[in-house]
Order: structure tokens, then sequence, then C-alpha cells
């Protein structure tokens, strides 16, 4: 099985992180996708003939046969009030699924607005998660606190922001959460090592990681679709584009400051 995966290619992970109505909408940092955009990646993913799964549903169908159907998994990092107005209703309405990686310290994106000036855009409320969680449709995984750099914080900050983090969501969904994202998907071996002690069992990057999951549970490769042309939409679907783009690009490493 390893081998065909290795021929054949891995599931295709996508990373979102809003949904706007109209182009205007989005901030500067342009990380969003229109509705009418969102709406158009699910047809040709179901026109595909693709079943979208969480990483609990990848959890119970197991590693070894994630390649016996045809699978592909919808990341959203943040956790934008968009995704309960505008990617709920839309993955409902071809019932569909995705993942939602949540931040909990903060009320909306700090990380941009404060800093680099961008638009202020909330995030969602404990009940938005709790309805969306209960809908079926969205897991809920892990982004810190506050959306820092994590190769620049200390164990014990570190450890704060991974887990103060996993107990609110927790808390609010009611269930045990087990995938988890970095921030701009800046990692190392030592914060890897911190969200495996957490108790997560994925976790997932965005410039790094070799594009086979089972090569490193925690780092699995993403890739970005805001920005996104329907072309390269098109490749970025198929299950070889991933390790294409490691082959292409190798894996970016990121200066961890207090790493020995
Ligand atoms: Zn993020």
């Amino acid at each position: 099985m390893l081998f065909k995966i290795k021929k054949n290619g891995d599931i295709p992970v996508l990373m979102y992180h809003q949904f706007v109505e109209n182009e205007g909408d989005g901030g500067k940092i342009k990380l969003y996708v229109t509705r009418k955009t969102f709406e158009l990646h699910l047809k040709i993913i179901k026109f595909l003939g693709y079943k979208t799964i969480t990483f609990k549903d990848l959890d119970k169908i197991g590693l070894e046969n994630r390649r016996k159907d045809k699978y592909i998994i919808i990341t959203v990092d943040d956790g934008y009030r968009d995704n309960y107005d505008i990617l709920y209703p839309t993955l409902k309405k071809y019932n569909m699924k995705a993942v939602i990686f949540y931040v909990t310290g903060v009320k909306y994106n700090t990380w941009t607005a404060d800093d680099l000036g961008e638009k202020k855009f909330n995030l969602m409320n404990e009940e938005e998660v709790k309805k969306l969680h209960k809908s079926g449709l969205i897991e809920f995984g892990g982004h810190t606190l506050t959306h820092p750099s994590m190769v620049t914080l200390d164990n014990s900050t570190l450890k704060k922001e991974i887990e103060d983090n996993k107990r609110d969501i927790e808390k609010i969904i009611e269930e045990k959460i087990i995938t988890f994202a970095y921030p701009y998907g800046h990692n190392s071996l030592r914060v890897q090592e911190m969200v495996k002690e957490a108790g997560y069992k994925y976790g997932v990057s965005t410039d790094s990681g070799t594009g086979f999951i089972s090569d490193n549970l925690y780092d699995i490769r993403r890739t970005a679709i805001d920005k996104t042309s329907i072309f390269d939409f098109l490749r970025k679907v198929s299950p070889k584009y991933l390790h294409y783009k490691y082959k292409k690009r190798g894996n970016k490493k990121f200066k961890d400051e207090y790493e020995k």
C-alpha cells in the first residue's frame, strides 16, 4: 500500500482562511475566496469524485486504507466569523466537510490587524463554534491562543499557547480534538514534539512536509488555495501535487530560537 501511495500520490490537503461575498469585503492581505469561487471549488471536487473527510474520519479509515477511496481534506485556518456565514452553508449545500483550526485567545485577527494595519475581522464566538461542531460537517482543531510564530517562543509560553487553546476548544465542543495547525506553518522538531505531547495526533503545516501524510504526522503539508486561479486549483487537487511541490521547493526550515 505504501508503495502504491508513493507512486500515485496522497490525499490532497487544501488550506483556506476567509470567505467573502464580494471581492471588496476582503483585506489587503488577500487570504480569502468569494462565496462564488468556493462554491465552484466544491463543484469541481464533487465532479472529480472526491469525498471530503476530516482528520477524525482519516483516523477511523486508517492510514493504511487512505487511498482505497478518493478522499480530500479541506482545512480552514483561524476560525473567522465568515466561516459560519459563508463556508458552512456552502458546505451544507453539497454535504461536504471541512476542518477549522480555531484561535481562542483573541476575538479578531490581532496578529495582522494590530501589527500590519489589516482590517479587523471577527473570529467566531462560542455559540457559532458549537453549532458548526454539532452539524457533523466540521471538525475543530487547535491553532494557538494568539497566533504567534511558534519557533520564537520559549518552552513554557509554547506549552501554554498549545494547551490552553486545546482546553478552550474542548470545553466549547465537549469533545477531544486531535489536529493542530502551526500558525504561518512555522514549525520545528521542538514545536512538533510539544504538539504531540499535548495529545494531538496530527500537525499540519504549509511549506514543509514531504507531501506524504505517513512520513511525518506532525508535518503534514498543505496547499494554499487563497488567490488560486481555477487552472491552479485543478492542479492543486491532484493527489500528486503536494509531493511535487516538496520535490520542487523542498522543506522550508524555520529558525527555532530555543532548539538545542
Ligand atoms: Zn492562521
